[in-house]
């Protein structure tokens, strides 16, 4: 027999306590919030409660009946206690678990935010490059970086002798012949101007092409050298192609790239695959020209290589020289980067410090 029926047996002895058992019994399993439990706590146990109301009345009883209520009396308040206690626990608990869920459901907090990355300065630059020359007709091609001689040198007009083909400058993956250079040994590009190459020799004229990807030299590491580094590589070929394609072609990219006040300037150079060639200058863009830290003094920056591609070349992938003429030119990403944000030492596009590339 468990408390409660006990207790309910006990009343019915007792007919005058039956009802305030009962009535206790039934406020008890009615409460099924905490305010109905505490409620239920003071009316039961409270100072002015039932089970108090049965002990200041039990001096009203005959004497031997008083143990008998007095045990009824507090075996109530014990199961009164008990069971409030349990229910208001019982409440706290799914209480907490409902909150839990609300929190877990709370759409209206704001959203963890993910860490988000951005493209690499150098990634930038390329496409605005890229974007400038494609905005004017041209098309992306990519070639190997794991090259065989006859693409990086042979085939571009690059003798034998000629010191870019000194194994300092050069990474060489295999040699046939130690002292030796041949067309088959394999190397990593020094320049992107091999897939000018291989585009001429599998495509026919007209042909617009970039191709930025990167290149190796064995340089020792500074301030303005890395043993590998990002070149844009672009030619035109076509009939009728002149000196004058290529100076306004390279205008307007200098103009989109350092701003559309800058005047450029080309000076004679040398390379093998180009005939005339010419090192292009942009008037400076933080002096204007009058002379500054970025351009040493000097008023102008130098961009990039070009020139009116050799005949020769036109020879090794089977083009009539006569028939096409072309232009060609190439740019170190990292130079450009360097002048467009005033960058002073190349190894930081390297080191990937967040705290310098998230600047751009
Ligand atoms: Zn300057």
């Amino acid at each position: 027999m468990d408390v409660r029926q006990e207790l309910v047996k006990l009343a019915e002895s007792k007919p005058e306590l039956a009802y305030l058992v009962r009535e206790s019994l039934e406020a008890v399993d009615r409460s099924g919030t905490l305010l109905e439990i505490e409620g239920a706590r003071l009316a039961i146990l409270g100072k002015k409660g039932r089970v108090s109301e049965i002990f200041k009345h039990l001096s009203e009883v005959p004497a031997e009946d008083r143990p008998e209520i007095g045990r009824v009396a507090n075996m109530l308040r014990r199961y009164v206690e008990a069971e409030l206690a349990r229910k208001s626990e019982e409440l706290k608990e799914s209480d907490a678990e409902a909150m839990q869920k609300r929190q877990a459901l709370d759409v209206t907090l704001p959203g963890r935010r993910a860490p988000v990355g951005r493209k690499h300065l150098l990634t930038q630059v390329i496409e605005e490059v890229t974007s400038i020359f494609i905005s004017l007709g041209y098309w992306i091609e990519s070639g190997p970086e794991a090259e065989l001689d006859y693409y990086n040198f042979e085939a571009l007009n690059t003798p034998a002798y000629h010191p870019s083909r000194s194994l300092l400058d050069t990474f060489y993956i295999m040699k046939n012949e130690p002292d030796k250079n041949s067309p088959d040994d394999v190397l990593l590009r020094t320049h992107t101007s091999p897939v000018q190459v291989r585009v001429m020799e599998s495509r026919t004229p007209p042909l617009y092409v970039v191709s930025p990807g990167k290149a190796y030299r064995r340089e020792a590491i500074d301030a303005t050298h890395t043993a590998m580094f990002y070149q844009v590589e672009g030619f035109a070929v076509d009939r009728g192609i002149h000196m004058g394609h290529l100076k306004g072609t390279l205008e307007v990219v200098a103009r989109k790239l350092f701003g559309s006040e800058r005047r450029v300037r080309f000076r004679p150079d040398f390379f093998p695959f180009t005939e005339p060639s010419a090192e292009v200058d942009v008037s400076c863009h933080v002096c204007e020209g009058k002379g500054c830290a970025l351009c040493k003094g000097i008023g102008w920056l130098e961009i990039l290589g070009c020139g009116m591609i050799d005949p020769n070349v036109f020879e090794y992938v089977g083009y009539d020289p006569e028939e096409y003429t072309g232009f060609a030119f190439g740019m170190g990403i990292e130079r450009i980067a360097m002048l467009k944000y005033g960058i002073e030492d190349i190894r930081l596009f390297y080191e990937n410090d967040v705290r310098f590339l998230r600047q751009f």
